[in-house]
């Protein structure tokens, strides 16, 4: 078992990466970064979904030159997603980046890496290398024949050590494949070899639903192992569907501190309600509860509560009403129309009894 703490601490604005045991979620904006307007809309979405961290491409300076504007309008902290040019970082710096991404190996003439450091230094932004199992050096290419675990945290080290030799430690490593037991096998052996934090991806995943069950098992598979301290699921989706899926894999683990969590029952030819779509109405509702509340949902009273007596609050469906229970207790019928409307009171209650502890 790794420990987070373990890590050395990072810190991202006001955001802490590493050196406790939270996992910090991000996700990147789709907009063009020069359009300011849709940019800060799509960043305050994001942090309104539970999103600490937001990247941003920086491809252009028409984009770095965006980013005081953009800083104005949000308070989440913000990523410049740069490729090799410095002229690009420095402005994004400038410009109060909070984390610039990108590998220093790539950057070009020493000078140029020097300058990107020192200005980075200076404002106390931290540098994530982004090792891409698809982009990696070509040397690193020819050695092992094709893209592994060794060449990944091969290359991660050696973009490490052009920042270490200038005496630069404020680092994030990522090493993404989208093949899951590769990516899953780059970080096992990058948390064994260094103690930077990690940031998670399995990359180019896929769409909503095959990109959300290849990211919970490669990234399931690595928090089990206590490894990560920052993650981000990629979607060919709205990002915001990034950042739920990223709450809920984090919730499996415990390690989404104030979330509410729902049990729903898989139905069955015993259920009385329409379960699936008042379960998927509460979770929509429950997605932005800030308290460590479990609801329950289920389709019929005869193994219902038993079956959630974990829950906080939840309902079970009886012919024309609901039950509606607390720790396994039914505590009051509801009629079905209000079912609903009702669960809702209740998860607000528990959540401003959580409030006032
Ligand atoms: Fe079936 Fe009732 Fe169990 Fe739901 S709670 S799966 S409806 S027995």
């Amino acid at each position: 078992m790794f420990h987070r703490t373990e890590t050395r601490p990072v810190k991202v604005g006001n955001i802490q990466i590493g050196g406790n045991d939270q996992v910090v979620i991000q996700s990147m904006t789709t907009t063009k970064t020069h359009d300011v307007k849709a940019t800060v809309e799509e960043i305050n979405r994001l942090a309104e979904a539970g999103c600490q961290i937001v990247r941003i491409a920086v491809p252009d300076m028409r984009a770095a030159e965006a980013i005081p504007l953009i800083k104005k309008e949000v308070n989440v902290p913000l990523v410049a997603d740069i490729h090799f040019d410095y002229k690009l970082a420095l402005k994004a710096i400038e410009g109060g980046i909070d984390k610039i991404r990108i590998n220093p190996g790539n950057i070009g003439r020493r000078e140029k890496v020097e300058a990107v450091v020192k200005a980075a230094k200076e404002r106390g932004i931290p540098i994530r290398i982004g090792v891409n199992a698809g982009s990696l050096e070509k040397r690193i290419l020819e050695k092992y024949g094709y893209p592994t675990a060794e060449g990944m945290v091969e290359s991660a080290l050696y973009h490490i050590g052009i920042l270490e030799e200038l005496d630069f430690h404020d680092i994030v490593v990522s090493l993404k494949a989208s093949d899951v037991r590769l990516a899953i096998e780059a970080y096992k052996k990058a948390a064994e070899t260094f103690r930077y934090p990690l940031h998670l991806g399995i990359t180019e995943s896929g769409t909503l639903f095959s990109g959300t069950v290849k990211s919970a098992a490669g990234l399931g598979a690595l928090l089990a192992m206590g490894i990560g301290s920052t993650i981000r699921i990629s979607l060919s989706a709205d990002p915001v569907e990034e950042v739920k899926v990223a709450r809920e894999l984090l919730k499996a683990f415990g390690l989404a501190a104030n979330a509410a969590t729902l049990i729903s029952c898989p139905t069955c030819g015993r259920i009385e309600i329409d379960l699936i779509s008042i379960a998927n109405e509460i979770e929509e509702y429950i997605s932005k509860i800030q308290a460590p509340i479990k609801v329950s949902v289920l389709g019929c009273a005869v193994n219902g509560p038993g079956e959630a007596k974990e829950a906080d609050i939840g309902i079970a469906g009886a012919r024309g009403e609901g039950l509606l229970f607390r720790h396994g207790k039914i505590i009051r019928k509801i009629p079905e129309e209000k079912m609903v409307e009702e669960l809702k009171k209740e998860i607000d209650k528990l959540a401003e009894e959580y409030r006032k502890q």
